[in-house]
């Protein structure tokens, strides 16, 4: 073997070694986590970060340790959703530490990885999945209940790549809005989440009809009932609807928890319904593995 020949072998050789030994301390370091939970979208625009944000915060109200992972590469809007935009991680000999949210909720983002707000996220394919399984496997958790993981919108490479990085999923949920064509996009990502062996839990409607504050008339602006229906027939169970709720938006510009500012509100009692689902699900699945 030439030296130049050599040389390149041994540089092939490092680098494996050095991504079997990420993939091993993400393993370990995510063996903390009881519950790891994905949320997609077939697109975006359709809510997936808001349902991320607000079933944490429906978790985490009902008494459990809870994370948060946005892996929204292009889009990473958790932090100001929590209010913690803009938040540095800290690094010590163990790892990074997440940064903290409302309740205690644990935050990791991409976003945290940017050098400033205006900048986009040019980075070619291969390096940036390198980045992202160097990033990843440097997080030091600590014991969790719940690990929400807020994709990149779509099923592309993307979502897919991350999503292969990240070691046992129980399971994903996909966010969708009623209209007849994100109906085929939520097809999509079923087919997704069943190419990558991950169990779907269920497909949740967001935006799903509107009451005006002002005449109490209700709009169905999106339309409504399409996720259910799609559910049906795709045969994945249905969680829940989400109404336009302009005080949705108005607390996630803001970084202000709507749950707990808003613990009366239909849209409130929606997410804590749609969590009591998880719950269902998770026990249904521990009673299976146990058997
Ligand atoms: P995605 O993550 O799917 O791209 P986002 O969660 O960022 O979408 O939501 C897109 C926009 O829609 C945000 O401004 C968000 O506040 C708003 N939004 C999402 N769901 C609702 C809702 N149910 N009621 C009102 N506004 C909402």
């Amino acid at each position: 073997m030439s030296e130049t020949k050599r040389n390149q072998f041994n540089k092939r050789e490092d680098l494996r070694k050095e991504r079997l030994e990420q993939e091993r301390r993400l393993k370990e370091r995510m063996g903390k986590v009881k519950h790891k939970i994905a949320v997609i979208s077939g697109k975006g625009g359709v809510g997936k970060s808001v349902t991320t944000a607000n079933l944490a915060m429906a978790l985490r109200w009902k008494g459990y340790s809870v994370g948060v992972l946005d892996a929204d590469i292009h889009g990473p809007s958790i932090p100001k959703m929590f209010g913690i935009h803009g938040q540095r991680l800290q690094a010590g000999p163990p790892g990074i530490f997440p940064a903290t949210g409302p309740m205690g909720i644990k935050v990791v983002s991409i976003d945290f990885l940017l050098p400033s707000e205006e900048a986009p996220v040019i980075w070619r394919g291969p390096l940036k999945m390198a980045a992202i399984r160097q990033f990843l496997s440097d997080i030091v958790w600590g014991p969790l209940d719940f690990l929400l993981i807020d994709l990149p919108p779509g099923t592309g490479d993307e979502p897919l790549s991350v999503i292969q990085l990240l070691p046992e999923m129980d399971g994903v949920i996909i966010v969708t809005i009623p209209s007849e064509v994100s109906q085929i996009v939520v097809k999509k990502a079923v087919v997704f989440a069943q190419k990558l062996n991950v169990p779907v839990i269920g497909i949740i409607e967001n935006m799903s009809g509107f009451v005006c504050p002002k005449c109490g008339a209700e709009i169905d602006i999106f339309r409504s009932g399409g996720g259910e229906k799609i559910a049906r027939e795709l045969l994945v169970p249905f969680l829940g609807k989400i109404p336009i709720d302009p005080e949705i938006c108005k607390a996630s510009d803001e970084g202000t928890p709507f749950v707990i500012r808003h613990p009366d509100s239909p849209s409130t009692k929606a997410f804590i319904n749609i969590v009591e689902k998880i719950e269902k699900f998770i026990q249904e699945r521990e009673k299976l593995t146990k058997t």
